[in-house]
């Protein structure tokens, strides 16, 4: 990101930590319920959902948008659980993408339930929209996610390029003898489309049914995608994440790697993420977070939300923990987080 001053996202923003960082991006996940069960992020049997009551209403959730807007945030990402399964999402995407403050509102999504609601998502004024997608083969796709939706994803991710999202990021997980024989056809799909494909190193966090012996980090991942082509690096605008950005020579789009593990990308970071039962965390790798819930529902006024967010800002960690043999692992669950 480099001097935020210079690109002019710092200005205004108060939520500045101890190294010197400007958070102006709010990941929320506003949904801990999602329709697939992936390998990598769900574990065995039941998991416990929070009672209904737990989450954050859209109006609870737009009030905290405002504090954050009063405090610089000028990013927000809509993700989940799997945001496009809670009722209403698409009046609540509309609203976000009113505020003027805002410079950016993306979705992250599973792609299962983009189809029939594509046109109303850009309706609402998306235009950025990552879409999960770990498999190009129907059956392996299965495999990863317990459910036999291969079709309906791919469905929604031509439906996106028809109607005009830009860009269309693909986010692939890259596990070893789960799906690391596709990273050569992932990096081909950018070739002939102008899709974003971004490989994301496995992160232990929660529980799940894979461990860090399957995770591919970015090095051998890159190495591979370069048999394919010369990769030309591009370089990032400023409502970039952390992803290092390629082209491979001709193709129409990208491939990125989002490398948490074998490059750290804490320094700088700009990130909050506000989870769906209403805790705000500082980083995705750590278990620490401040409830805004009780304080939102008992009468707190603007100014002691505020603070919460100012303090959950000073408290975040120069650097996460997890390291690539996977000893620290965060106890709470991805999916409540929103990655
Ligand atoms: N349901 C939506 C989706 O699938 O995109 C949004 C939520 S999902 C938790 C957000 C992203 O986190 C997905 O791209 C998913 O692949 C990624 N993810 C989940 N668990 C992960 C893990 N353990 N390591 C790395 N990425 C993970």
């Amino acid at each position: 990101m480099g001097n935020p001053f210079e690109k002019g996202i710092g200005i205004g923003c108060e939520l500045v930590d101890r190294e010197n960082r400007h958070l102006n991006y709010l990941r929320i996940s506003i949904t801990d319920r999602c329709n697939l069960r992936c390998l990598y992020c769900v574990p065995e049997g039941r998991i416990p959902k929070l009672p209904h009551g737990d989450i954050l209403s859209y109006e609870e959730i737009l009030r905290l948008v405002h504090i954050g807007i009063g405090l610089g945030i000028r990013k927000v990402r809509v993700t989940g659980g799997e945001p496009l399964v809670r009722k209403g999402v698409i009046d609540f995407l509309a609203q976000l993408t009113r505020i003027r403050e805002l410079e950016d509102v993306s979705l992250t999504t599973n792609g299962v339930l983009l189809a029939p609601n594509a046109q109303r998502i850009f309706d609402a004024g998306i235009r950025r929209i990552n879409i999960s997608l770990d498999s190009l083969d129907a059956v392996k796709y299965a495999q990863i996610t317990g459910y036999d939706q291969f079709k309906q994803v791919w469905t929604g991710i031509e439906r996106a390029l028809e109607i005009g999202f830009m860009p269309i990021k693909i986010n692939v997980v890259a596990m070893r003898g789960i799906n690391d024989d596709e990273i050569l056809d992932f990096g081909r799909l950018s070739l002939n489309h102008p899709f974003h494909i971004r490989f994301i190193e496995y992160m232990p966090i929660g529980n799940s049914r894979t461990s860090s012996r399957d995770q591919i980090l970015t090095p051998e991942i890159q190495a591979r995608i370069a048999t394919i082509g010369e990769l030309i690096p591009v370089s990032n605008g400023h409502n970039d994440g952390p992803a290092r950005r390629f082209c491979l020579k001709g193709a129409q789009g990208e491939v990125g790697f989002i490398s948490a593990l074998s490059q750290h990308f804490c320094s700088h970071c700009n990130r909050l993420r506000l989870t769906a039962d209403g805790k705000l965390r500082a980083c995705l790798l750590s278990d620490h977070h401040a409830p805004l819930r009780e304080l939102l529902r008992s009468g707190g006024s603007d100014g002691q939300l505020a603070e919460i967010f100012r303090i959950v800002v000073q408290q975040k960690a120069a650097k996460h923990r997890l390291c690539p043999d996977g000893m620290t692992t965060v106890k709470d669950q991805m999916q409540g987080i929103g990655g």
